[in-house]
């Protein structure tokens, strides 16, 4: 199972919601991190691992070291309690008088986050980056571009919670596609994450693939790449209406570069048990152990090959997929971020 998964998706462990508390303390007590925001890279919170503790489990499961890029949502260093907090607190940073200084901050904390990854040694196979959100109908970013540009990795997208914090209300299929297509003409966006995922049901069930021709036509000239999401999409399900298989074949057909990207946020989404709130990279090898003895690890092995299966079916290779082994992950970054 492992060698087939590596063959798929070992070039990188694509969209990983990672913690930094291992480092944070190290690096803190040397004086290393910028004080001004130094205790705000604690309410990094979402996701359980460590990025020392993730990199440790990939490697009790391959047997390698397996590249793996760092995307945290900006948004959470704004409140300890961040993700609990309701639309209507989350305005308080958005409205027009509050969002410019609201991107400032969160730009200053992913630039610091990323200098703190980037110092440590043992991370050197960690891509810095971020999963912004797109805030606008112009496609307005969470990170300025002075920050997205310094990333290695950046993904965007479109979140529901926040597009009404700033203001927005529901959009439209019309909205909804003009939308990616102005995040996406951002040069330093590298990819569009759960593209059906947040948008408004309504919309996702008007949507042919073929509304999409456009926007891939963009993507393919500018060679963004579109995700298949592992947390989020169901391959495998086929009642002949499943538009997350149709998109993925439309991408493919106008030259879309695809990735696999996992959305790893909690060992217990992947039906992996215990799930402790907080792995760091000294409790990682036990946690692996946990996992084999009591299956958790082939019940998470099983779902990612759910949808390698059905990718087959649809009549893909590894070779069409950006992040499998061998290392076109890495290439495609270095020639986008030379552009
Ligand atoms: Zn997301
Ligand atoms: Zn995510």
């Amino acid at each position: 199972m492992q060698d087939e998964i590596h063959n798929w998706t070992g070039g990188a462990f694509v969209h990983s919601h990672n913690r930094i508390e291992d480092e944070l303390e190290v690096q803190k007590s040397q004086g290393d991190v910028d004080e001004s925001v130094a205790d705000l890279l604690y309410r990094y919170t979402d996701g359980s691992m460590t990025l020392g503790a993730i990199s440790i489990y990939l490697e009790n499961i391959f047997g390698k070291t397996i590249p793996l890029t760092d995307t945290q949502h900006p948004s959470y260093i704004l409140h300890p309690e961040y993700d609990d907090l309701p639309d209507s607190a989350k305005v308080e940073f958005y409205n027009p008088q509050a969002i410019d200084a609201t991107i400032d901050l969160l730009s200053k904390c992913m630039l610091e986050r990323m200098r703190v990854v980037r110092r440590a040694k043992q991370l050197s196979h960690v891509l810095t980056g971020a999963e912004v959100d797109i805030l606008s109908p112009k496609g307005r970013l969470s990170l300025t571009d002075e920050a997205l540009s310094q990333l290695d990795y950046v993904t965007c997208s479109f979140h529901s919670s926040l597009w009404k914090a700033t203001g927005n209300s529901d959009p439209s299929k019309a909205v909804c596609l003009d939308t990616y297509n102005h995040a996406l003409t951002n040069p330093n966006v590298d990819t569009l994450s759960h593209p059906t995922i947040n948008i408004p049901l309504d919309v996702k069930m008007s949507m042919t693939p073929q509304d999409w021709n456009e926007l891939f036509q963009l993507m393919s000239e500018k060679q963004v790449a579109f995700e298949v999401n592992l947390d989020s999409t169901n391959l495998a399900f086929n009642n002949g209406r499943n538009l997350d298989r149709a998109l993925l074949l439309n991408a493919l057909n106008h030259g879309v570069p695809i990735v696999i990207g996992f959305d790893f946020h909690y060992p217990h989404d992947w039906g992996c048990y215990p799930s402790p709130r907080l792995v760091t990279k000294d409790k990682a090898e036990k946690l692996f152990h946990e996992h084999l003895e009591n299956g958790s690890i082939d019940r998470l092995l099983a779902r990612v090959l759910g949808n390698i299966y059905a990718l087959k079916q649809l009549g893909l290779q590894p070779t069409d997929i950006l992040n499998n082994g061998q290392g076109q992950f890495v290439n495609w970054l270095r020639k986008r971020n030379q552009l």
